[in-house]
């Protein structure tokens, strides 16, 4: 059996780690140094040389999450250092076409980004790939988000990855909401994925970081250079973490899917719940898209509540085990209402909240959101 034949699952537990010799450490150590002692002669293929440029503990991790998409994986101090490289890779004065709806942090550095005409941003609703495939010719680069954050749109990967090359643009997917284990955008003819490693992958709300993976060599060392130079680099011990957390990630994910699928659907029919955003729904406008495309629905769940923004805001105080908090993707299952956010697009509406399922039971996360639910008006 190859490696290459290895289910994602066995990929998850087996990649990264040390050769299994004679009192090997079993798993990659943290290796904590800002240099390397340097080989004779000129830097030879292999050489780590300085702090900035790799480690070992970066290198594990590297290694596993390549494996999971397909490509050349780097590890970035947060997703939004990712974010930042993977534009950085199309000239000056670009286009981008890019959803309307996606994580806000995105949205702001494309704003910022327009602002000093570094690039010239083209929004689209990136469900709607009549409108995409519109948008592109003369854009230097495709950037997509399915699903979107916190709207749950499902963009069709295929379709758009297969339209953006035709149209010469870089394809960029933030694959951050379904991981490798539910989509593998590279296989699906994009160009850069990008993650915040922060959410599912390390998975546990204990640390910032970010990656890019790709199967172009060239690419590979254009976010190379670039993280090398703007320095955006990972500590080693959230490295550690990331890896430690991603040895789970089928478990997680599977887990908190099931759960997110059931809560969507007794969601469905709570009388204080307007509506429900999650893919598994069969009259969810994504639902034949994901199912097609996608080997489960994710975790995440909006929700729209009767109240409006109070109501929404009561919802996520009222909740005990559901934490509020932003962020999502850890064991632990939390809420917020986006729009709190003052970089949220104003067409996100008011009273959604953003729910992110856990590994919890299911029926003590139903018990405590049918009874923070039943205080609303
Ligand atoms: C959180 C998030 C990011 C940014 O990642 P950080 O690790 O917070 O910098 C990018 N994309 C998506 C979809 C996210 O949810």
């Amino acid at each position: 059996m190859t490696s290459e034949q290895l289910s994602p699952a066995t990929v998850a537990v087996t990649a990264g780690r040390p050769p299994a010799v004679p009192n090997a450490a079993f798993n990659t150590p943290v290796t904590f140094t800002s240099t390397y002692v340097a080989s004779d002669g000129a830097t030879a293929p292999g050489d780590l040389g300085y702090g900035r440029w790799t480690n070992p503990s970066w290198q594990a991790f590297e290694e596993a999450l390549g494996r999971l998409e397909g490509g050349r994986s780097l590890l970035f101090g947060s997703g939004m250092a990712a974010v930042s490289a993977a534009l950085s890779l199309v000239p000056d004065g670009s286009a981008v076409v890019v959803p309307r709806h996606a994580y806000n942090g995105t949205l702001g550095l494309l704003g910022v980004l327009a602002d000093r005409g570094r690039l010239v941003p083209r929004p689209v609703d990136i469900a709607d790939t009549e409108q995409v495939v519109a948008a592109l010719p003369g854009a230097a680069m495709l950037w997509v988000e399915t699903p979107t954050n916190p709207l749950m749109e499902v963009a069709d990967l295929p379709a758009l990855a297969a339209a953006g090359r035709a149209a010469g643009a870089l394809v960029v997917v933030d694959n951050t909401f379904a991981t490798p284990l539910l989509q593998r955008p590279l296989r699906a003819g994009a160009d850069v994925v990008v993650h915040s490693v922060t959410k599912y992958l390390a998975g546990h709300s204990d640390v910032v970081l970010g990656a890019t993976v790709t199967a172009d060599d060239a690419l590979h060392a254009a976010l190379h250079a670039d993280r090398t130079l703007h320095g955006a680099v990972p500590g080693p011990m959230e490295a550690f973490l990331a890896l430690r957390g991603l040895r789970t990630l089928h478990l997680r994910v599977e887990r908190a899917g099931a759960n997110a699928v059931e809560l969507a659907r007794r969601l469905s029919g709570h009388p204080k719940v307007l509506r429900v955003r999650h893919p598994s729904l069969p009259d969810d406008p994504g639902h034949a898209r994901a199912a097609a495309q996608m080997s489960g629905f994710g975790a995440i769940v909006s929700i729209e509540v009767t109240g409006g923004p109070d109501g929404a805001e009561r919802l996520a105080s009222a909740t005990r085990l559901w934490v509020h908090a932003t962020s999502l993707g850890g064991v632990e299952s939390s809420l917020e209402r986006r729009r709190r956010h003052s970089g949220e697009p104003p067409t996100v509406p008011e009273n959604l909240l953003r729910l992110s399922v856990g590994i919890e039971d299911v029926e003590d996360l139903w018990a405590d959101l049918a009874a923070a639910l039943d205080q609303l008006e």
